[in-house]
């Protein structure tokens, strides 16, 4: 039995202030079934960290660089994330790959990195509205998965988790149908079950795209989907504690 997760991605919002009142609000419910993962700005990861140190809330980077160390300036290792205390690390988020042009090698590597560090990865993928509407949204999600599998290998997928994510869903309040959903999850899942069926069962599939405390509950309906990954409804605790409670 796979244990549902609900990440909250909270992209680059919040200020001292305001992200400590969503923690303080956070802290105050508890929803033990689940694992709960909170992304904060790179700026708030240490203090966020200390904030929920001894709570069930893991946290974790948006983004990694892909090496170890170096002249990077402005970068963040893996090995930093860790040393912090953060535990996960969100890879190939549609707004990275378009707007920062991250290709499936960049995000293969930064994987690379995330595992090599002892961290668990989150690889979004998912397609635009033209790839839908021209009924390429399964190729074109088996493509990227692919593409990142053949670049780290199946092994590295222990551990890990998939946020099937359509672009056109994030942050536009269309999400998936629950069944649309369920069908790309199912998909996802074989694609891994045929390199290896172990990794496959207990691989965990988030759903991530304009979810909220009320549509929540029916997109997790799907034997394949495993949580969701929350962009501006996890900026919201009230909404975000019912998003987890529907998982
Ligand atoms: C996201 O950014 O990963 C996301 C799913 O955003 P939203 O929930 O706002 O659509």
């Amino acid at each position: 039995m796979r244990r549902r997760v609900v990440a909250g991605n909270w992209k680059m919002h919040g200020s001292s202030a305001t992200i400590a009142v969503l923690l303080e609000e956070l802290l105050a419910v508890r929803v033990p079934q689940i694992d709960v993962v909170v992304f904060p700005p790179i700026a708030y990861l240490s203090w966020v960290v200390e904030r929920l140190r001894g709570s069930e809330i893991a946290v974790g980077a948006q983004n990694v660089h892909p090496e170890l160390a170096g002249a990077y300036t402005g970068e963040v290792a893996a090995e930093m994330i860790k040393d912090l205390g953060a535990t996960h690390v969100l890879v190939g988020h549609s707004e990275r790959r378009r707007l920062c042009d991250e290709s499936d090698e960049l995000v293969a590597r930064k994987f690379a990195a995330t595992r090599r560090a002892g961290l668990a990865p989150i690889l979004c993928v998912g397609e635009t509205l033209a790839e839908r509407e021209a009924g390429r949204a399964e190729e074109v999600v088996a493509a990227q998965l692919s593409a990142i599998v053949s670049l780290v290998g199946i092994a590295a997928f222990e551990c890990a988790m998939i946020a099937y994510e359509p672009v056109w869903a994030i942050g536009t309040g269309l999400s998936a149908t629950p069944t649309d959903a369920q069908s790309m999850h199912h998909a996802i899942r074989a694609q891994i079950r045929a390199l290896d069926v172990s990794i496959a069962e207990d691989l965990r599939i988030l759903y991530g795209g304009s979810i909220n405390g009320d549509n929540a509950a029916s997109l997790f309906v799907g034997t394949d989907v495993d949580g969701g990954l929350v962009g501006g409804a996890s900026l919201n605790a009230r909404q975000f504690v019912e998003i987890c409670r529907a998982a």
